[in-house]
């Protein structure tokens, strides 16, 4: 960690919350993602929450989303009292856009909330087309693209994470949500600072989720080499799909997406291979994550929805035969990678 400049004069303005700094990162990812409005927020689960919110998503709609991702993607939906419903993946483990499609036409949708997987994406085209609210989880996927458009400007709001773990992580929790819409982003601008419009003048009840200008420098710096990042990722998954095979490789760019690789992960064609796969990198001191072990419909946070195993195949089939290999600074060093596809040759027997 570097403590740039940048870093520093948040020391001497100690304006520590919504400082300059956030109102700058706020203007680069609009300009970024080519949209009109960002709102700074406390974290990527909070974007979610106040842009469906701001969005009129409230008890009586109903929301679809993956159950193939991280629990605050489906917990967002629950928070705002609306009836979330799960729609399985498909073979590139993003939500099935056709199944997303058909429910608005029963009536019975009113918004989704779509996760840009492992920095990749569903089929915005097929989603776009059936008039429902687009939410766009992009926790993941900041600086991919689909069809020559950024993501987080592919549904009515964007949202981004900036937690250590992610491509573009800060030093902390911090979220953004980008959108066109001039009034949604004013809901959201009040409501994650108290309900404020000005200061001690409240428009309604709100909460407290505001980025601190700490971590707003931490993000400004690295969005400053955030090319280099992406090209880095990008290399690794080519060498990765070039190199490894007996395996499927999900996460793949092609004419109409350009993925961030927050994750990569691949398929293996048995539960029992993947645990192989996993003992024998660990093993051999190379990083290696299951991503995600288990579905959400089957977690007890969402069990109010009375699903049970069996209900969503592939996503139950996806958490027991995928591994995510690493991506990090190191991964890309030629010992490192030989030494890697090594050890998964020798089980997949290649
Ligand atoms: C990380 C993540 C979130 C939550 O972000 P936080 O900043 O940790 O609140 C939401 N959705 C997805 C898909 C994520 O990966």
């Amino acid at each position: 960690m570097i403590i740039s400049n940048r870093i520093r004069r948040v020391f001497e303005h100690e304006n520590w919350i919504l400082g300059d700094e956030v109102r700058e990162l706020e203007t680069r990812v609009a300009n970024y993602t080519r949209r009109n409005c960002a709102v700074a927020c406390g974290s990527g689960a909070d974007a979610l929450y106040l842009a469906l919110d701001a969005m009129g998503i409230c008890a009586g709609k109903t929301v679809a989303t993956t159950p193939f991702t991280f629990g605050a993607t489906a917990a967002a939906i629950l928070r705002t009292g609306a009836r979330l419903v799960f729609v399985d993946i498909g073979q590139d483990l993003q939500i099935d856009a056709v199944q997303v499609a058909t429910l608005p036409m029963l009536r019975k949708l009113d918004a989704a909330v779509t996760v840009d997987l492992f920095g990749s994406f569903p089929d915005y085209k097929t989603i776009s087309e059936c008039g429902i609210k687009v939410i766009e989880d992009a926790a993941q996927a900041f600086g991919a693209e689909y069809d020559g458009r950024k993501a987080g400007s592919l549904g009515h709001a964007g949202c981004f994470s900036f937690h250590p773990s992610k491509p573009l992580g800060g030093i902390g929790d911090a979220g953004m949500v980008v959108t066109d819409d001039f009034d949604a982003a004013a809901r959201m601008r009040a409501r994650c600072n108290h309900g404020q419009v000005l200061k001690y003048s409240y428009v309604e009840d709100g909460l407290n989720s505001r980025m601190d200008s700490l971590q707003a420098s931490a993000i400004l710096d690295k969005l400053d080499n955030y090319d280099a990042e992406l090209h880095h990722r990008r290399t690794l998954a080519r060498l990765y799909r070039d190199n490894i095979d007996g395996v499927r490789h999900p996460i793949q760019s092609g004419c109409v997406r350009n993925p961030s690789f927050s994750i990569y992960p691949v398929i293996f064609d048995s539960p029992e291979l993947r645990e192989r796969a996993k003992a024998a990198l660990s093993h051999a001191g190379l990083w290696c994550r299951v991503y995600y072990p288990s579905p959400l419909h089957l977690e007890a946070a969402f069990a109010a929805l009375g699903h049970k195993r069996g209900d969503f195949p592939r996503a139950e089939r996806a958490c027991e035969t995928i591994l995510a290999l690493p991506m990090d600074e190191k991964a890309s060093q030629l010992d490192q990678l030989d030494r890697l596809f090594n050890v998964l040759g020798e089980v997949l027997g290649k």
